[in-house]
């Protein structure tokens, strides 16, 4: 019998309680699972978020692995008292919401569908948009999420470059890689998505210079992090009409405050943090197999690593 702490917040709990149980009971592993912690040396396994109810590791001396709800984990991972293996999420479900959430504000401004929604003074323009093979698109960070994302975009046929820090070859994308890659990554590139993690190396990756290089009226989409982007230097690129749009659902305060200029300018879209959510069912299976390897003494999968903070 193994004890695994359900440490992610009491809100969570009614949503994780059945799903989990039944992953576990799936695995055949037999586990006193609850969201209360009597004694922290006897818990072998940490489900967390941030936000959740441990700040101190320390007391926790056999746990074999905390497995983080949510694929960011610039919150925990800078924790000094957490030594034990950090797992991150990347869970079928969130993946999904994603890659709607993407396609579906791509393909807003690529068929610049505001012009039709939002048409109050009835105005009949017969210009057709390009097809999506004449938009290049540009996505920053080939991993779970990005790669899926850039997958599903090239399947509605966009061009789409892919930039990672490590250099990959993914069918049907042009993969570029490194500091050195980011510029040619981003030139001409009419639709930018990030979905890179927040690390001191990707923070304002999206600044005055770097914004300069994308095509004229290219709408930018950040679902990743709002560290990524130079708030200030978007605005100066929204005002002199170098950027035609920006969708942001991540912000460096959230909630946005009410009298933030985000808010209230016309080329911005805010969403509130809402582009994908971990999905209490298949992340449970995540955890619950991750939980499964640890015991039977196989790698970790989705393993943060420290030293690059993703
Ligand atoms: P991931 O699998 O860890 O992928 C991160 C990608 O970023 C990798 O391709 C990595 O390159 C690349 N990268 C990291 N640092 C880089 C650097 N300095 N230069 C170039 N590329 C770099 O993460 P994920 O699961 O796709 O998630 C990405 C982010 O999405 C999360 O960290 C989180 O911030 C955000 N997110 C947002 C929501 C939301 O609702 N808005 C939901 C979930 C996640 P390598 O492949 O070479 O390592």
């Amino acid at each position: 019998m193994i004890t695994v702490y359900f440490a992610a917040g009491a809100a969570r709990w009614p949503s994780y309680e059945a799903p989990l149980r039944q992953a576990l009971a799936e695995a055949g592993i037999t586990a006193a699972l609850s969201p209360d912690c009597t004694d922290p040396a006897q818990v072998d396994y940490i489900i967390f978020a941030p936000g959740g109810d441990i700040s101190d590791f320390t007391p926790f001396t056999r746990c074999k692995a905390v497995l983080n709800l949510w694929a960011g984990v610039e919150k925990i991972v800078g924790n000094t008292s957490l030594t034990q293996p950090l797992c991150r999420m990347v869970d079928p479900g969130l993946t999904a919401g994603m890659v709607e959430w993407v396609l579906g504000h791509s393909l807003r401004h690529h068929l610049r569908m505001d012009r039709h929604i939002l048409n109050p003074a009835h105005i009949w323009d017969p210009t057709c948009p390009p097809l999506a093979a004449e938009r290049p698109v540009t996505v920053l960070g080939l991993g779970a999420l990005g790669l899926a994302c850039a997958t599903a975009l090239r399947a509605v046929g966009f061009p789409v470059t892919g930039w990672s820090r490590s250099e990959k070859h993914h069918p049907g994308l042009r993969c570029l890689s490194g500091p050195q890659g980011l510029q040619q990554a981003l030139t001409g590139a009419e639709i930018v998505v990030l979905l890179l993690p927040k690390t001191p190396e990707t923070e304002n990756i999206l600044n005055a210079d770097s914004l300069g290089w994308v095509a004229k009226g290219a709408a930018i989409l950040n679902p990743g992090r709002g560290d990524l982007i130079d708030d200030t230097a978007l605005l100066a690129a929204l005002d002199a009409g170098h950027l035609g749009h920006a969708t942001l659902d991540v912000f460096r305060t959230e909630p946005l405050p009410q009298d933030h200029p985000f808010w209230a300018h016309p080329g911005i879209t805010v969403t509130p943090h809402i582009a994908a959510e971990t999905r209490p069912a298949t992340a449970s299976r995540v955890v619950v197999e991750n939980i499964a390897r640890a015991e039977a003494g196989a790698p970790l999968l989705h393993l943060v690593d420290r030293a690059r903070g993703y």
